[in-house]
Formats: structure tokens, C-alpha cells, sequence
């Protein structure tokens, strides 16, 4: 996309403002800063080829038909009650825990492999946004931490990433819900906490915190860098839905700038959206807006 397409494609409400958090966190330098990241529809695109792209969970083909089939009507039971304007937000959370527990279990369950996720990402409609690369490679230079906060799968959200990006990246991190697999690759339970699309604001202190239960002597090194991501007090946030705005609920930020993809329904969210974010960018724009904005906070310092 152009340039002059995604300005087009870029709304900010109150660019005074947005003006006066910019100076703030340039000021305080690369050191105090990090960026906290939705993955589904925020890093990757949400239409590929014209089609929906699919999401960490979406992708998942277990090798067994029966329990793919279960699980999309578990999608077809609940997602309709997701995206239900009418039903209260504590009803919705307890619905949505269910969801995310009973796909658990059917996971378990059909016997999800390793080998199978490698073979669902190879096969997928995935891609990340133009520019995540780069935004990544210029925040690892600068030894920026990034943490993808995610509802979906983290061991599913690693192997789109080294499948995607065909490099790693030191200074990312992904909170999202982890498998445990036996020595024959199966899978057998999940880490810690379940994070489902409604709670991840309940979530946003663990974040760095032992990352979901991480074992023996591991503990040490996460708990110093729970102490580092803390004290890393101004935040880009990067989500395309308003309850991504909860991510950063764990810090007690003080300067936050958040960027809104809007996807789809533009017409009827442009004005929420435009409220709640700093940055909205329509359209499935790509990451540019965001790498131009990081480059132009830290361009001065030195490599
Ligand atoms: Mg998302």
C-alpha cells in the first residue's frame, strides 16, 4: 500500500494529544518503552486473497476429522454469542471460558500432535501485515521488548512465526495459552491460566511474570524479566479490538499510545474506535504507520 493510501486509511482523533505522548515517550528513550501486541488480526492480516485469513485457532487441523467437526460447532454455538451486543459482560466471560475449555479438552483429547500443527501452519491462509518485519528488526536493535498477548494458541502463534518470518526475534515474547506435550509429541494439558478473548486484562500482570508456570530454574531469569518488562512504563499498544485496550491493564503505564486495526464493520465502529485509540487505521492497513511512528520516537539514538 502507498503512503498516500494509508493516509487515507488513518484516522487520530485528537492529533494534539497523540502530538503530546509522542514527545513524552521519545524523551524518556528506548529504555522505558515497550510494545504489547494482540496477534490474530493485528499482526496477521485479516483478509488473505480476499478471504477471511484464519486465526491461531481457526488454522488447527488436529488429524482427526471427528474433532475438527466438534470443534467448529463449538465455533458455531458460540461464536454468535461472542459478538452478541445483548448479552452483559459477565455472562459473556463465563461463556466464553467455557468455549476456550471445552476446545481445550477436545484437543487433548483427539490427540493433537506437534506434527500436526507444523502441518496446519504450512497449509494455511495466514500472513502477518506488511511491515511486522521490519517493525520487529527495528525494535530489536533497539532493544525493545515486544510481548504478543494472545487468546489463541501460543505453540500454534511460534510455528506461524518461524514458518512466516523464517528468523526468530530475541526481544519477543508471546503470552498466550501453552501446550504440554509428552516425548511422543501428543499433546496432554495446558500451562497456567486459560486466556480467552474477555479476559486478558485479568491476565496483563502475569504477563512477564513466570510465563505461564515456566519450571525450575527458569523462574529466576523470568522473574528478573518481569522486574524489566515493569519498569518499561510507556507502552505502544497494538490490537484491532476494544478489549485489547485491557492488555496494559497490569502496568501502570504512564504514557500509552494505542494504534486500532478496523477491520471490517467500519462504518458502524469508526466511532468507538476512533475514541478508544490514539491511531485507527483502516482497511487491513499494513504495520508502516506503526514502524514510522516507533522510528520517528527513537530516530536519534544511537544504534
Ligand atoms: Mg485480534
Amino acid at each position: 500500500m502507498e503512503q498516500s493510501d494509508l493516509s487515507a486509511n488513518t484516522v487520530i482523533d485528537h492529533p494534539r494529544a497523540l502530538s503530546d505522548k509522542r514527545t513524552l515517550i521519545r524523551d524518556a528513550g528506548p529504555s522505558k518503552f515497550q510494545v504489547i501486541a494482540d496477534f490474530d488480526a493485528t499482526l496477521t492480516r485479516y483478509r488473505v486473497n480476499g478471504r477471511r485469513g484464519l486465526t491461531s485457532h481457526g488454522l488447527l487441523q488436529q488429524g482427526n476429522t471427528d474433532y475438527d467437526a466438534k470443534r467448529d460447532a463449538l465455533y458455531e454455538h458460540y461464536r454468535p454469542l461472542e459478538i452478541s451486543p445483548l448479552i452483559p459482560i459477565e455472562e459473556k466471560s463465563k461463556l466464553m471460558e467455557e468455549w476456550w475449555s471445552k476446545t481445550h479438552d477436545l484437543l487433548i483429547e483427539g490427540g493433537l500432535t506437534y506434527d500436526a500443527i507444523k502441518k496446519s501452519v504450512e497449509n494455511s491462509s495466514i500472513a502477518f501485515r506488511e511491515g511486522v518485519i521490519e517493525l520487529f528488526e527495528f525494535l530489536e536493535k533497539k532493544e525493545i521488548p515486544v510481548l504478543i498477548f494472545s487468546a489463541g494458541l501460543a505453540d500454534v502463534i511460534e510455528e506461524i512465526l518461524r514458518q512466516n518470518l523464517r528468523r526468530t526475534f530475541k526481544n519477543v515474547k508471546i503470552v498466550s495459552n501453552r501446550m504440554v506435550f509428552d516425548d511422543d509429541g501428543r499433546l496432554v494439558s495446558f500451562k497456567g491460566k486459560l486466556i480467552h478473548v474477555l479476559n486478558k486484562n485479568e491476565h496483563a500482570l502475569d504477563m512477564a511474570a513466570p510465563l505461564h508456570d515456566q519450571l525450575g530454574g527458569e523462574i529466576c531469569e523470568e522473574v528478573e524479566e518481569y522486574a524489566y518488562v515493569k519498569q518499561r512504563t510507556n507502552v505502544l499498544l497494538l490490537g484491532d479490538h476494544l478489549g485489547d485496550l485491557r492488555m496494559s491493564d497490569g502496568l501502570s503505564y504512564e504514557t500509552r499510545i494505542s494504534i486500532g486495526f478496523l477491520n471490517d464493520n467500519i462504518e458502524k465502529s469508526l466511532e468507538s474506535y476512533r475514541k478508544a485509540f490514539d491511531l485507527v487505521y483502516l482497511n487491513d492497513a499494513p504495520m508502516w504507520g506503526a514502524l514510522e511512528l516507533v522510528s520517528q520516537l527513537f530516530s536519534t539514538e544511537a544504534n
